[in-house]
């Protein structure tokens, strides 16, 4: 079968564009390599998503999930590793030697958080370890609090955390912050802000909950324990975009860059959500581009069949 629109991810961004595509009456196909729902499913509480004042992330993906299926959109679990484009048909292939067929796709395939990749980071997420600040900041309000990192993510999140939080360390492993001047001024005037250079974090200790972490600091090789209410890793983003990059214009990072309505440089081919290169990463901007990319794909389709 020849699918109208194959999508490649089921986040939120992914699923919004099904969502979409079958209200307009188009075959739908979602290839998921991992878990429905995508990245949000990690989250143990989602307080910023409007219509849901307090939702577990696995939920709310859930309901979106739950949303696609009862418009009938057809799900498949692959890997998706490369696309071809022959006359006006895609062929997209698997990681297990299948393929799939369609007139038009969605890549909506997020990112990844960069990690410390220390012993209990992935068990400690949600209890002390954040990679979002404007996701669970307001959880450590009147708290003390740490970023690593210190390039622009690290210190818009720094900024933001000092408004409500008792106390915000920034641990940067360089002698300096690498972002914008005008941040790192306002950084400098903001009381509440320390920073500590040249160290890098070497340990997350806590059972349940972070209790403390261990820095090294590289130059003098000397080490401390540091007790924080919570941590917020800011040390970039990984991009899940290397199979299609023949067809796209990649940023630096490894982001796809598209124009305001999710256009790719091939024809037919569009892109929403986290993979796309852009500032802000949250579940209404993912489901933002998810809607513009599915209804740009939808008049796609319709001057297809008009030609
Ligand atoms: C712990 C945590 C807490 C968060 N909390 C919040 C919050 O409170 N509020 C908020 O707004 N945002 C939050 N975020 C961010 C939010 O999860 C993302 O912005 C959002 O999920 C992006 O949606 P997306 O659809 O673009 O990508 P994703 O949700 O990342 O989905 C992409 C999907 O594509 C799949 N995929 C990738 N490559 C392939 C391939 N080649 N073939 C097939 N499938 C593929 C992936 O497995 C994934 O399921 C949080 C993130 C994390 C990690």
């Amino acid at each position: 079968m020849i699918f109208d629109l194959i999508i490649v991810g089921s986040g939120p961004a992914g699923l919004t564009a099904a969502i979409y595509a079958k209200r307009a009456n188009k075959s739908v196909l979602i290839i998921e390599k991992e878990a429905f729902g995508g990245l949000i499913t990690h989250s143990p509480k989602v307080e910023n998503y409007p219509g849901f004042p307090s939702i577990s992330g696995l939920d709310l993906a859930n309901t979106m999930v739950d949303q696609a299926m009862a418009l009938n959109v057809n799900f498949d679990f692959d890997e998706i590793i490369k696309i071809t484009k022959e006359k006006e048909i895609f062929t997209l292939y698997g990681n297990d030697n299948r393929t799939f067929e369609g007139l038009s796709v969605i890549l909506a395939t997020g990112s990844t958080h960069r990690k410390l990749n220390l012993e209990n980071e992935d068990k400690l997420v949600g209890k002390g370890i954040s990679y979002c600040a404007v996701c669970d900041g307001p959880f450590y309000a009147k708290q003390d609090v740490a970023i690593i990192g210190g390039g622009n993510s690290a210190m818009q999140e720094a900024i933001l955390l000092a408004s409500y939080c008792k106390s915000v360390t920034m641990i940067q492993n360089l002698p300096c912050l690498t972002g914008e001047k005008d941040l790192e001024e306002q950084i400098k005037k903001t009381p509440n802000i320390k920073i500590i250079y040249d160290s890098v974090v070497t340990c997350l200790n806590g059972d349940t909950n972070l209790r403390s972490i261990e820095i090294l600091n590289t130059t003098t090789n000397e080490k401390q324990l540091l007790e924080f209410d919570g941590i917020f890793v800011a040390v970039g983003h990984i991009a899940n975009n290397e199979a299609f990059k023949e067809y796209l214009d990649l940023d630096e990072q490894g982001f796809i860059k598209t124009d305001e309505l999710c256009h790719s440089k091939l024809d037919g081919l569009f892109v929403a959500g986290d993979c796309v290169s852009k500032k802000i990463r949250q579940i209404v901007t993912a489901t933002s581009d998810g809607a513009i990319a599915s209804l740009q794909a939808i008049r796609y389709l319709d001057n297809l069949k008009i030609n």
